[in-house]
């Protein structure tokens, strides 16, 4: 179910800080295996987006490093990180963050542009999505009219689109309706289950309870 070969997430040593003197987190070590959910867990501000964005290759740690599929990351050109991003991973944002200026289908069809195989077969998926996670306004429209659950879920479908190795999620259902929350994470936790690496970010320990495994980011005695 899942496109191509499945994916580790591996971290050793990882330490970020956005400034020298105060790190988020310090000698991170983990590994992220395919066919699991990982939920990073912790209070606000403990690093959990940054953790993300780090796995996702949008930040680069200040040492340590993070390879995923057997490659170091932190060797890699920027180029080719945005190749192996495109290529490796989906990503679902609190906030939908589709583009109000195209389509619902094109939304959804985003990465596979990227990509370069937007063809027939990928816009047939793309449909099909949609109508699996029961977004049933017309596809050509604008997603300016729809409900926030409905954007997450057009959302879902673009991460899910060519069904890649590894979702990354941002506090994807943080504020959702509970049906549409249920949705989203069970097709988060479905995905992994398919043989997926899913890393979702999240403040609902309830829901983080559903994964394969938890992390807890930040520190362990807040300040
Ligand atoms: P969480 O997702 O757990 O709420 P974040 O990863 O967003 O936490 O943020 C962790 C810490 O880093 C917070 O103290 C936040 O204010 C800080 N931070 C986040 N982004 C930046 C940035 N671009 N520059 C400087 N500090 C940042
Ligand atoms: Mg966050």
């Amino acid at each position: 179910m899942v496109r191509g070969r499945q994916v580790v997430i591996e971290l050793t040593d990882l330490t970020f800080a956005y400034s020298v003197a105060d790190p988020i987190f310090a000698g991170l070590d983990h590994r992220f295996e395919p066919g699991t959910s990982t939920a990073l867990v912790g209070r606000s501000g403990s690093g959990k987006s940054t953790l993300l964005y780090l796995i996702g290759l949008m930040l680069s740690p200040t040492s340590g490093n993070i390879a995923i599929d057997g490659i170091a990351a932190d060797a890699l050109a920027d180029w080719q990180r945005a190749e192996m991003r495109a290529r490796l991973m989906g990503f679902v944002f609190q906030d939908a963050l589709l583009d109000p200026a195209r389509s619902i289908i094109d939304n959804v069809l985003e990465g596979a542009l990227y990509n370069d195989v937007a063809g027939g077969d990928t816009r047939e998926e793309a449909l099909a999505l949609l109508s699996r996670f029961g977004v049933t306004v017309d596809s050509e429209r604008r997603p300016g009219q729809l409900s926030g659950g409905q954007a997450q879920r057009v959302a879902l479908c673009r991460a899910l689109l060519g069904e890649p190795a590894i979702v990354l999620a941002d506090e994807p259902t943080g504020n959702l309706d509970d049906m549409s929350a249920d949705i989203v994470w069970d097709a988060l936790l479905g995905y992994a289950a398919a043989g997926a690496t899913v890393v979702i970010a999240t403040h609902d320990r309830q829901r983080a309870a559903l994964c394969t495994s938890i992390v807890e980011v930040g520190h362990a005695d807040p300040a």
